[in-house]
């Protein structure tokens, strides 16, 4: 069985974490720290706040900027359901922005319309680990003085305009759980550039705690989102290894964009540099290649089968305007890409994905 997302750990990160354990400091400290400094530099920003999830990293990122009941977030409609989830965790609304049908990420022309006085952040996604179109989506935001809250959760190591993801927005949100480019098992980032946002964070994400002599003052309602420092030193070596992970994501995406027939292969925007989270192709004939993908013991994922206005919590916040969304959740299906991924997987996938559509009749 080819597996659709497989963590990469090696003797690096078991060594890593027994010497964490074996410190005595299991909880968040000096690997967590080193972990921040060392992503931030990855990333180009001044500040990177640990979380214990991409979800709560999001949440952190919102409550950082402010967003609180009755604000309302733009966000596209074809997503992950944490994106959708996290303005609800701050009592804000959910707007769902459609998506462009070549690069499935929000359409910034859609997003316009959808600026009210309520607004206080455009979040867009940077999906399968390609940045959303960001230039106008910056410029949407600050004529309109409103937030730009990106979920990265995807995207490590991606590039929009020869900068890293993470780098521009006010904020930007990363989740290291194992399926993506990098892991700490659980665990989130939260990147900025913003003194005072990063000082929020960081306090929101320890129960509001503000810095006072004795440690125990609490400004404001907070939450306990610390990483960890097991989870720390994963990363710590996952981040080292990420340029070459992405590296061979790229070279099997290429492969890939080289040798299939008959799908749809992925757009990459001509600024953009992909991270290839997911390789995801669009076929109108998608059970019928399912089918020999299954009968060919290759694992694929449909990321996502339904548009996030169309789940029973989501429903009331729904409106006409989301077409592309919904017609993507019939059409796409990704292919394993991920780096453990040795050549003959590489030729089998295609053979079996081209082979669906040059007999369709057997
Ligand atoms: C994975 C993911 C998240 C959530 O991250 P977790 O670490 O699983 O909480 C949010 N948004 C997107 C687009 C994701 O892919």
């Amino acid at each position: 069985m080819i597996p659709i997302a497989k963590p990469l750990l090696g003797n690096e990160e078991k060594a890593a974490v027994l010497r964490v354990l074996e410190s005595g400091m299991i909880a968040s400290g000096p690997r967590t720290e080193e972990f921040e400094k060392k992503f931030a530099e990855f990333v180009g920003t001044k500040y990177a706040i640990a979380t214990t999830s991409g979800t709560t990293a999001l949440h952190l990122g919102l409550l950082s900027i402010g967003v609180k009941k009755g604000d309302e977030v733009i966000l596209p409609d074809f997503s992950f359901i944490a994106t959708a989830n996290s303005p609800l965790f701050c009592e804000a609304t959910p707007v769902f922005c459609d998506v462009d049908l070549r690069t499935f990420n929000i359409d910034p022309d859609k997003i316009k319309k959808l600026i009210t006085k309520k607004t206080k952040a455009i979040m867009p996604v940077h999906l399968y680990g390609q940045a959303a179109d960001m230039k106008p989506i910056s410029e949407i935001a600050e004529k309109h003085g409103v937030h730009v809250i990106g979920d990265a959760a995807q995207a490590h190591g991606a590039t929009y305009g020869g900068k890293m993801v993470g780098s521009f927005d006010d904020l930007e949100c990363f989740s290291f759980y194992p399926t993506k480019n990098m892991t700490t098992s659980e665990g989130g980032m939260v990147t900025t550039n913003n003194v005072e946002l990063a000082e929020k964070a960081i306090s929101l994400r320890n129960h509001g705690r503000e810095k006072t002599k004795w440690g125990y003052e609490h400004g404001c309602l907070g939450y306990n989102y610390r990483m960890t420092d097991i989870a720390a030193a994963i990363g710590i070596e996952q981040l080292k290894k990420l340029p070459k992970f992405n590296e061979i994501r790229r070279r099997n995406a290429q492969y890939f964009n080289d040798h299939l027939a008959g799908v749809e292969i992925p757009y990459v925007l001509p600024n953009a540099q992909h991270a290839y989270h997911q390789y995801t192709i669009k076929s109108k004939n998608r059970d019928a290649l399912i089918e020999n993908l299954k009968k060919n013991e290759i694992g694929f994922g449909i990321y996502y089968p339904q548009p996030l206005h169309s789940y029973k919590h989501l429903k009331k916040y729904a409106h006409n305007d989301l077409k592309n969304s919904e017609s993507l959740t019939n059409e796409v299906l990704s292919l394993p890409v991920h780096p453990a991924l040795i050549e003959q997987d590489l030729e089998k996938i295609v053979k079996v994905v081209n082979g669906a559509f040059q007999h369709p009749c057997k």
